[in-house]
């Protein structure tokens, strides 16, 4: 019989999270707040993606002050999702939309739940204008996928709507000056629940200086205008694509996810 290679993959995941048992005949509760014995090791510090990151390109056209205050300004007048892309694509402030092929405003359902909020598109998705296309839009599709979501059931966005040449960490320059956007886009959007993938979504939008590594599992609220909204860090995907050890913890925060969705956000 041919394998669905979407299943094996979603199948690939769990074993890598370190399921090791298939479905038995007694049903077992797996939502029941899992108490796993964390390890006593020193945790894991996320490393610097790109071993030559190009360097950050000099110069927004406005100053950093002046282009975050017009970002502001031009999110706050968005009245949705439409205008508030219209927006951003002729936003001039931020120097990344030079570099960049498109913009990757989002991909999936905005009336949905949940929603995803990553760091930067990368290659894949600059080429594509989508977010979470490339290799770790395919883990997170499996991630999503092994707690039955898909993106007809989750939005997703990402702090930066466009892509940091080579791939680097985006400047706190530039993250200031997209921030306006990233946080009207969450309060245009649906959601109740955010999934915050790595460090710079979590600490961007918590404003916590904290490392994903402690961020990570933990609850937070999030204001988003006058909606209050309950956000999880965890890691990025493409984090786990490095450290496929650190996927059990991403399985617990997404069961969490799980949970907190059946309970009603
Ligand atoms: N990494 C991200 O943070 N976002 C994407 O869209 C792709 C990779």
């Amino acid at each position: 019989m041919p394998v669905d290679p979407k299943s094996l993959a979603q199948l690939r995941f769990l074993i890598e999270a370190g399921a090791d048992e298939a479905i038995g005949a007694v049903p077992i509760d797996r939502f029941r707040s899992p108490t796993p014995a964390r390890s006593a090791a020193a945790p894991l510090i996320e490393s610097p993606a790109p071993a030559r990151p190009a360097p950050a390109r000099p110069l927004p056209l406005l100053a950093t002050g002046a282009a975050t205050e017009s970002a502001r300004e031009q999110a706050a007048s968005c009245i949705d999702l439409a205008a508030l892309r219209d927006r951003l694509a002729s936003f001039e402030g931020c120097a990344l939309k030079a570099t960049a092929t498109n913009l990757v405003f989002a991909d999936g359902n905005p009336a949905a739940r949940v929603m995803v909020v990553g760091e930067a598109p990368g290659r894949e998705e600059d080429r594509q204008g989508l977010p979470f296309v490339g290799e770790s839009g395919q883990l997170l599709d499996r991630m999503l996928a092994a707690i039955g979501l898909d993106r007809g059931s989750v939005y997703i966005s990402n702090i930066l709507p466009w892509r940091p040449p080579g791939n680097r960490k985006p400047t706190q320059q530039e993250i200031a000056i997209c921030l306006p956007f990233i946080e009207r886009h969450i309060e245009l959007a649906a959601a109740e629940l955010l999934m915050l993938a790595g460090g710079t979504a979590a600490s961007t939008l918590l404003g916590r200086p904290e490392g994903i590594t402690r961020l990570r599992g933990q609850w937070f609220t999030y204001q988003a205008g006058a909606r209050r909204l309950t956000a999880l860090a965890t890691f990025h995907p493409a984090y786990l694509l490095r450290r496929a050890n650190q996927k059990r913890e991403a399985w617990w925060d997404l069961l969490a996810l799980k949970q907190r969705l059946i309970a009603g956000g």
